[in-house]
C-alpha cells in the first residue's frame, strides 16, 4: 500500500498544539540602554498585514523586527469566531488565529516587541522609529498599524465600557442572552452586529441618526424584516445610563429635539473605524477619510516606506485581504532593498 502523501507536497506545517486560544506570549521588552535596534525591515503593527509581512520578510532572510503595538494581534484579538479565513473549514477563534500568525513569524526568526511606535523619522535611511524612548533603525519600513473602532465620545460611554458598552458584538454578544440591547450606527458593521446579536438578545434596538442607512441594500433588507430587530431612525444617543452597568440609553429625536429613555442592558457602538496614523503625521500622505495613501502597489510617497492593511484600506477590511497586502508589501520591500543594494532578493526563487 503506498504511503499517504501530504496535500502540501511533503511540506510539514506545524502550528503547534490545537485547542483553546492561548494568550499571546509576552514579547521581550526593549530598553533604551540596549541602544538602537537595527534591522533591514521594520514592521509597525501585528495584525494579519504586519505578521504576514514578517513571515515573508523573515523567510527572505531580512531579519525583520515587528513593533506589535498596544493591541498585539490587532482587531482579530477582540473577535470571537472567524469563519471566513481560508484554511479553517470549521472556523477559528480570532485570538488563536493571530497567535498562529505570530508563531509562524517567530519560527523564521522575526523579533517581536510588544511596544507601540510613537514617533518616526522617515527623512533618510536608515529610517528611524521610537517606542517608549527606544530607537529602532531600518533600511525599509512596512506600516501596518491597522484601524481602531470609533466611539461616540460620551463620558458615560467611556465610564461603562466593559460594563455593558462594547464595540464588538462578536466578542461580547454572548453576555447578553435574553437581554435587550442597542446598536448605534447605520453602516454595514452596525447592521451586521445587530443581526448577530439577535442570536442572543431578547430584543435588538438599532439606532441610526438619519432616515437612510449607509449599509448595503441586502443588509438593510435583512435587518428590516428580522422580527428581533426594532429600528429607530433619526435618533442620536445623548447618554448611556447606568451606575455600575448599562441600564439604558437616552435618545434624542433629531427632528424634534425630544428626549426619551430606552431600557437596554447592552450598548454596542458600530460607527466605523479610524486608521492608526498618528506617528506618520507629516511623513505619509492621507486621503480625505484620513487613511494612508498608497502611491503604487504598496509603496508610499517615501521611497522605502511601504503600507499594508487597514491603515490604508477602508473598503475591504478583511483579515485575508490585509494578509495579502502584508505579503505584497514584504515582497515590494525585498525587491526595493535589492534595487538599492542592501539585500539580495530571494523570495522569487525560494518557493
Ligand atoms: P461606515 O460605513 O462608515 O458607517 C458608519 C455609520 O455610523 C454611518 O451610518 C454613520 O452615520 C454612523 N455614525 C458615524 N459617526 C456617528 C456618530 N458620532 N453618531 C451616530 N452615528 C454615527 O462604517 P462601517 O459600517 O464600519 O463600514 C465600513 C466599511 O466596511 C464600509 O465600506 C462597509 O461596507 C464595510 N463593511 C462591510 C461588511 C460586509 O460586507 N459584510 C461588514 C462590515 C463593514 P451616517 O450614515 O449618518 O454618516
Amino acid at each position: 500500500m503506498p504511503e499517504p502523501t501530504s496535500p502540501f507536497g511533503g511540506l510539514a506545517i506545524d502550528f503547534g498544539p490545537a485547542g483553546d486560544a492561548a494568550p499571546i506570549a509576552a514579547a521581550p521588552v526593549a530598553t533604551a540602554a540596549e541602544g538602537p535596534h537595527e534591522t533591514n525591515v521594520l514592521i509597525l503593527g501585528s495584525g494579519p498585514a504586519g505578521l504576514t509581512a514578517a513571515i515573508y520578510a523573515a523567510r527572505a532572510n531580512l531579519a525583520p523586527i515587528v513593533l506589535a503595538g498596544f493591541q498585539p494581534g490587532g482587531q482579530l484579538t477582540i473577535t470571537s469566531e472567524v469563519e471566513n479565513y481560508p484554511g479553517f473549514p470549521d472556523g477559528i477563534q480570532g485570538p488563536e488565529l493571530m497567535l498562529r500568525f505570530r508563531q509562524q513569524a517567530e519560527r523564521f526568526g522575526t523579533r517581536i516587541f510588544d511596544v507601540e511606535a510613537d514617533r518616526v523619522d522617515f527623512s533618510r535611511r536608515p529610517f528611524r522609529a521610537w517606542a517608549g524612548g527606544v530607537e529602532y533603525r531600518a533600511q525599509a519600513v512596512i506600516v501596518a498599524t491597522g484601524a481602531s473602532a470609533l466611539w461616540l465620545g460620551l463620558p458615560s460611554e467611556e465610564r461603562l465600557r466593559g460594563h455593558g458598552v462594547s464595540a464588538c458584538a462578536t466578542c461580547d454578544g454572548f453576555f447578553f442572552r435574553d437581554k435587550a440591547v442597542a446598536v448605534v450606527g447605520g453602516g454595514d458593521t452596525a447592521l451586521e452586529e445587530a443581526l448577530y446579536l439577535t442570536r442572543f438578545a431578547s430584543k435588538v434596538h438599532l439606532l441610526h441618526r438619519r432616515d437612510e442607512f449607509r449599509a448595503s441594500r441586502i443588509m438593510q433588507a435583512r435587518a428590516e424584516r428580522h422580527p428581533g430587530i426594532e429600528i429607530h431612525r433619526g435618533v442620536t444617543v445623548d447618554e448611556v445610563l447606568g451606575d455600575e452597568s448599562v441600564t439604558g440609553v437616552r435618545l434624542r429625536d433629531v427632528a424634534t429635539g425630544g428626549k426619551h429613555d430606552l431600557p437596554v442592558e447592552g450598548f454596542f457602538v458600530a460607527i466605523g473605524h479610524r486608521p492608526n496614523t498618528a506617528p506618520f503625521e507629516g511623513w505619509l500622505a492621507k486621503d480625505e477619510k484620513g487613511y494612508l495613501v498608497v502611491e503604487h502597489e504598496t509603496h508610499s510617497r517615501v521611497e522605502g516606506i511601504f503600507i499594508a492593511g487597514d491603515v490604508h484600506d477602508h473598503r475591504y477590511r478583511q483579515a485575508v485581504t490585509a494578509a495579502g497586502d502584508g505579503c505584497r508589501a514584504a515582497i515590494d520591500a525585498e525587491r526595493w532593498l535589492e534595487e538599492i543594494g542592501v539585500a539580495e532578493a530571494v523570495t522569487t526563487t525560494a518557493w
